[in-house]
């Protein structure tokens, strides 16, 4: 049976953030030929759902409303929750994200039904979706299938991809009035402790560095590499517990799950706590001067050397290449 399948899309300082495609893309395999509705939430969206559209949304749902403009569970439940009692969906899709990490469970919990959480790939489609997803910090993959009421998922960004770009595509595009009222919380101003560069969770170049890296100066032929590749600089908790960089750059299972299309890890060695965080990435590099490291075993190439003298040999490679490109 097809289904009607409604996807939460992200914005970010006026922007769609990957991760709202990549729900499309899953809701439409979900869908089973049915209706792939977007939602998007904000003091000002309206503009951001043509995009929705071309990447494969049907049409497009904007609730906008001053609250909205900063992410509050109180204010994005009452608003999403508008939505799906008008629009009584047969599955549910966010992205598995800081925000769809915290309002997916409250939601479930409100329409009394499942959740199935940071699905990484989806098998089959319509009533035969088979959800998969990562536990034990990715030492095995469960197989979820949702036998009746309402399929709620949350997609882990940049696991499953988006549809093609079609520019021609058009779609509905409406608004629905939320009167949003009795906030617990209200967000004054967000400080952000780095504001440019790419951004870490939906980066597709990621280089990571340890505590080999040895100093906060180490960092920099890792931040060089990855202008020159176009990626975020990342780290393991060891380089953060040490103060070499900030805990907002941590990878693992107590920090941020990456899976970009190459991890380079330099001076990590590899414990399974780390591990948890980047081992589902596409292409990993390892660089270490201990052959024995474990960050080797899950490494499709491993380089055994001084990150020092590696890192920017390879800067400097990748510069070449670009220039003859
Ligand atoms: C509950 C819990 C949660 C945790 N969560 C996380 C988490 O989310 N993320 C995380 O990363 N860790 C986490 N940890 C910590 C984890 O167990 C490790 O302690 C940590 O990952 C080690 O960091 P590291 O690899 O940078 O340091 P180390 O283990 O000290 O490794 C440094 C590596 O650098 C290499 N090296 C040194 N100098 C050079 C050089 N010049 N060139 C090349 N290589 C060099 C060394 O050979 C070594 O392999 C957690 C631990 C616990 C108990």
């Amino acid at each position: 049976m097809s289904k009607k399948v409604l996807v939460l899309g992200e914005a970010r300082e006026g922007a769609l953030r990957n991760v709202s495609y990549e729900a499309i893309a899953a809701a439409k395999t979900i869908s089973g030929g049915g209706e792939v509705v977007s939602v998007l939430l904000g003091d000002s969206v309206k503009d951001l759902a043509g995009e929705l559209v071309k990447f494969g949304a049907d049409r497009v749902i904007t609730v906008e409303h001053p609250h909205l403009k900063q992410y509050t569970s109180d204010g994005y439940g009452q608003a999403i929750l508008a939505v799906i009692e008008q629009e009584s969906p047969e599955a549910i899709v966010f992205g598995h994200t800081a925000l769809g990490k915290d309002l997916s469970p409250k939601i479930a919990s409100k329409l009394q039904i499942g959740l199935v959480s940071d699905v990484t790939s989806i098998e089959g489609e319509g009533d035969d979706a088979v959800y998969i997803r990562p536990i034990y910090s990715g030492k095995a993959f469960e197989k979820v299938k949702v036998k009746n009421g309402i399929q709620f998922i949350t997609i882990r960004p940049n696991n499953i991809a988006p549809l093609v770009k079609d520019d021609s595509k058009t779609g509905d595009v409406t608004s629905l009035s939320v009167d949003i009222t009795s906030l617990r919380t209200i967000i004054k101003e967000v400080v952000r402790k780095s504001s440019e560069g790419v951004d870490l969770s939906e980066a597709k170049v990621v280089i990571a560095g340890g505590r080999g890296v040895k100093s906060e100066e180490g960092f920099k032929p890792l931040q060089e590499l990855a202008n020159v590749l176009g990626g975020a600089v990342g780290a393991s908790r060891g380089a953060c517990d040490a103060d070499y960089c900030d805990y907002s750059l941590q990878i693992g299972q107590t920090g941020k799950v990456v899976t970009p299309d190459l991890y380079i890890a330099a001076g990590i060695s590899g414990a399974i706590q780390h591990l948890a965080g980047m081992s589902n990435s596409k292409i990993i590099v390892a660089i270490n001067k201990d052959p024995e490291a474990n960050i080797f075993k899950v490494a499709d190439y491993g380089i055994v050397g001084d990150l020092f003298e590696v890192i920017p040999m390879l800067t400097e490679e990748f510069k070449k290449l670009k220039v003859n490109a």
